[in-house]
């Protein structure tokens, strides 16, 4: 089964905002065995709209649009779905009755430009929008599935999840296709993929699917065939197998970032934890933080960007520094003791390196990092080498040392 997404709006084309509604739907998609085979993005021009819908309707059975449902004059996609399936319009009583018990929530009065939102073509079925005024469309043409669909993503989102989704499952026969997830921690893709290519190649009725981030690496497994017979033990016996070769580097079989999965091991040994952060200038603490529940665990940190305040707040000795620099292992070390006492927590991680662009020398290039580790009995420090711009470098360096710290508490090493 193929399906197209056409997402509608100038300012996709030319004012820099990203068309990011159809990789939520091809995601959505896959998921149930569906496979995107064209994107379009047009413009806000009727002809366009209409064209483009006409080449996906020859070519595929369900059709997406997104984007232009407003009430204002540039929202035209009804307009141009209208023209590419010769329908009338009408106006929807339903959809007006709609938009006004809406506007009489909001204390607000109804603007008579709205009333395009209630223009219907012929035939098609109105999807009530719970999160905005703009409804989406049903549409059927020969064995063919239309949707249209706001723009907006918040608007966007639950609407597929809640109505798009059943009426894909209602009108064709699919199902949602199982899958698995594996997150790798510090391996590198070619290295990751060496290691288990043996062992995936086995299994041609999975498709695999490696898609690497700055330290993290995912691993989708989604099940290929329409019958689900083996689906489930042919799955556990892959997954299975891979854990048994990547051992430790496994770092979570969910649907979750490397802090939430720390964050379940912190909770679980019942220990608190504070942050020194230097070249990644917070983002652990923001990382740590995304997780709900957090506090449990994570006390705070320290953005100790300065020598000065290495010194002042984290008692990092001046000598070190001299001696040493910033960037080095015995300064990690005491800005995680530092960080550990300032905030009287169990475990003090820290994180001193070279982002970048400049400040790199022959010694210590760019990339260089050093990640600190205190607890009680416990001084330890890592040197690593991060590839990649300053950006990169700091999320790479932030998800090794969340890593280096997963490792001591399963390890003590
Ligand atoms: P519209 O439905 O054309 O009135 O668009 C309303 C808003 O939805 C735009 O300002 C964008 O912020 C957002 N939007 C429209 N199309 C997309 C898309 N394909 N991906 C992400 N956001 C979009
Ligand atoms: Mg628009």
């Amino acid at each position: 089964m193929h399906s197209e997404i056409i997402a509608v709006g100038s300012e996709l084309l030319s004012f820099g905002r990203i068309d990011t509604n159809s990789v939520y739907i091809s995601s959505r998609l896959a998921e149930l065995g569906i496979s995107v085979r064209y994107k379009q993005v047009v413009g806000d021009r009727i002809e366009d709209i209409s064209q483009a819908i006409s080449l996906a309707m020859s070519r595929s059975q369900i059709v997406f649009i997104t984007g232009g449902l407003g009430p204002t004059n540039d929202d035209i996609t009804r307009e141009g779905v209208a023209a590419a399936l010769s329908r009338v319009m009408k106006e929807d009583d339903q959809v007006i009755r709609d938009m006004e018990i809406l506007y009489r929530k909001w204390n607000r009065s109804m603007s008579e430009n709205n009333r395009r939102q209630a223009m219907v073509p012929e035939g098609a079925l109105v999807i009530p929008n719970l999160n905005g005024t703009a409804p989406g469309l049903f549409l059927q043409e020969d064995e063919k599935l239309v949707f249209v669909l706001p723009g907006p993503p918040r608007e966007l989102n639950p609407m597929v999840e809640d109505q798009v989704l059943p009426l894909i499952k209602k009108f064709k026969s699919v199902a949602e296709r199982p899958s698995r997830i594996l997150k790798i921690a510090s391996v590198a893709e070619s290295a990751l993929d060496a290691r288990i290519e043996g062992i995936y190649k086995g299994y041609p009725d999975v498709d695999t699917t490696i898609l690497s981030s700055p330290g993290v690496i995912s691993l989708y497994f989604t099940w290929r065939l329409d019958s689900l017979d083996q689906a489930e033990t042919c799955l556990d016996d892959l997954t299975g197998r891979i854990k048994a070769e990547l051992g430790l580097s496994v770092l979570t079989d969910r649907e979750e970032e490397m802090a939430a999965a720390l964050g379940r091991l912190l909770k679980e040994k019942g220990l608190t934890l504070a942050l020194a952060e230097s070249c990644t200038g917070g983002l652990i603490c923001k990382m740590l933080t995304d997780v709900p529940g957090s506090s449990e665990y994570f006390l705070g940190g320290v953005v100790s960007y300065s020598n000065a305040t290495k010194e002042k707040v984290l008692g990092v000795s001046p000598g070190d520094l001299k001696e040493h620099g910033a960037v080095s292992a015995s300064v990690a070390e005491q800005m995680a003791l530092g960080a550990r006492q300032y905030l009287d927590a169990d475990i003090g991680l820290s994180v001193t390196g070279i982002a970048g662009p400049g400040g790199g020398t022959e010694e210590k290039p760019v990339g260089t990092v050093f990640i600190g580790l205190s607890a009680t009995e416990t001084c330890l420090s890592w040197k690593v080498q991060a590839l990649g711009g300053r950006d990169i470098v700091r999320q790479r360096s932030a998800n090794q040392a969340l890593d280096r710290l997963r490792i001591w508490l399963l390890t003590g090493k």
